[in-house]
């Protein structure tokens, strides 16, 4: 049994975009099936091993301004009413307009399943808007881009829960579905674990010649990797799934991306574009580095990549079997990790060979780890007690003479973790304190390999 989504929102915020994303090709026809009205169309959606019907109410555009409040709210009502799950757009980069208020209340009151969107949020232009988001009263807001498919993996998680509950109804015809979207804010430890129908997303990245196809072929096990998919293995276009350790996973297929690289013959260029798909296919990246030459220039870039695309990351040093004086190597390798990448401060650093598969299970263990921290999610009153320690330790500064007020804290996100906190003039608050608070986070809360991201917000 699957289930019917409906995107709505205000004009222009890129509804038709995502839908037609989720949709794929052959859109011409949808709007000549019968029982689709001109301003609502359908269409059969695939996201991840997710089938749905999609509900787009595009119709809108041309409404002019005086016909469009009644309109949107009777094409809102209607696919509400149709619909299972109701995916509610806004526009990030424009921020809450008071349309997008009069539809979060429709929402509210119709009292659907309601997941929030903040599109249009490639980029720091739409953090303001995301944040924003927040006031809607609609839970946490999935930051996405239709047009550029980012935020999909996310869109995927809220789904899937949704998902089961559809089919979970439809097994015992219970009357109500109450499926509460919103976090539970007094746990911690709700992390949700891999599933064979939600499995890890994992990539192996580095330089050429780092050991990625062997770590993944030791991963997968080479002899299932030649026997295909009768030994549980599914390969589609980019990723290979399997269990590990008894950990449903699915990783990035580096190898069939390079095949396809010699095929086009632009091995150098595909290989930086190729590490960002992989990056951004991820929810765990594993950085991996040749212990003979770790750390170069196209180490650090990628790394680097991983922390800005908000991944959780491991570093593994492959070909630990052909390195003599380990003792000394590892020393070397942890200062130079310090040193040359503090974006990644505290992510485990694990010795392997991908060759002998030792050191694989420690790479296990501190992948789940860095998944588990990057799921993270703190309360708002073990932070805000926390900040009060911090601000008494440490006072936030004083710019001619005023100081910052550092008001309240509260973490907006997770995957990665974010948090907001509402202070005086945050426009004037040095990058120097924001780094304070971030490392305090990291440590008083034990949160390695993840990046954090903080948000400075003024109160009006
Ligand atoms: P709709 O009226 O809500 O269906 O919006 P459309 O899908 O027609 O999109 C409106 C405009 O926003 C178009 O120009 C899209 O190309 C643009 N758009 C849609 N999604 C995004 C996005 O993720 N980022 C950016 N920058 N523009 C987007
Ligand atoms: P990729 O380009 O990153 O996919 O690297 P490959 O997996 O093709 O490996 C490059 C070379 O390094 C091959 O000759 C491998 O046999 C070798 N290699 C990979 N892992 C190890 C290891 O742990 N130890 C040793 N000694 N050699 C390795």
């Amino acid at each position: 049994m699957s289930f019917s989504l409906a995107i709505v929102g205000r004009p222009n915020v890129g509804k038709s975009t995502l839908f037609n994303r989720l949709v794929g090709k052959k859109l011409a026809l949808v709007d000549d099936q019968p029982g689709v009205t001109r301003d609502l169309r359908e269409g059969e959606a695939r996201l991840g091993d997710l089938r749905f019907t999609v509900i787009d109410t595009a119709g809108l555009e041309d409404a002019t301004d005086d016909s469009l409040q009644g309109r949107m709210r009777r094409l809102t009502e209607r696919a509400v009413d149709m619909a299972d799950i109701c995916l509610f757009m806004i526009d990030a980069r424009a921020g809450v307009t008071p349309t997008d208020m009069i539809f979060a209340e429709i929402l509210r009151k119709k009292s659907a399943h309601v997941i929030l969107a903040a599109n249009k949020g490639e980029g720091s232009a739409a953090d303001a808007g995301v944040i924003e988001a927040y006031s809607l009263g609609l839970g946490e807001p999935i930051r996405l881009s239709a047009e550029h498919g980012e935020g999909l993996n996310d869109l995927y998680s809220q789904l899937m829960p949704l998902a089961d509950e559809f089919e979970k109804h439809a097994v015992d015809t219970s009357p109500e579905v109450d499926i509460d979207l919103d976090e539970d804010d007094e746990h911690t430890d709700d992390v949700p674990m891999p599933t064979s129908s939600k499995p890890l997303q994992i990539a192996v990245v580095g330089r050429p010649n780092a050991g990625k196809s062997t770590l993944i072929n030791k991963i997968i096990g080479e002899d299932r990797l030649l026997t295909g998919p009768e030994a549980g293995i599914t390969r589609d276009a980019i990723s290979l799934r399997t269990e590990w350790q008894e950990t449903p996973i699915r990783i990035f297929d580096t190898a069939g991306m390079r095949k396809k690289a010699k095929v086009q013959d632009k091995v150098e260029k595909l290989s930086v574009s190729d590490g960002l798909r992989a990056v951004k296919f991820a929810e765990v990246v594993v950085v991996l580095l040749d212990a003979a030459i770790p750390f170069e220039q196209q180490d650090l870039r990628i790394a680097d990549l991983a922390e800005r695309e908000g991944r959780a990351v491991v570093v593994a040093v492959n070909k630990w079997d052909i390195e003599d004086s380990k003792q000394e190597k590892l020393r070397d390798l942890k200062e130079s990790f310090t040193r040359l990448l503090p974006q990644l401060r505290g992510a485990p650093l694990i010795t392997v060979s991908a060759k002998t598969g030792r050191g694989l299970d420690r790479l296990h263990d501190a992948i789940m780890r860095a998944y588990e921290v990057w799921n993270r999610r703190i309360t708002t009153a073990q932070l805000n007690r926390w900040l009060t320690g911090m601000l008494e330790q440490h006072p936030p500064p004083a710019p001619q003479g005023k100081r910052i007020k550092l008001r309240y804290m509260t973490q907006a996100k997770t995957r990665p973790p974010g948090f907001v906190v509402m202070c005086s003039h945050p426009d004037k608050m040095p990058e120097s304190y924001s780094r304070y608070l971030v490392n305090g986070l990291r440590e008083d809360f034990d949160m390695p390999g993840t990046p954090i991201r903080l948000m400075m917000r003024g109160q009006n």
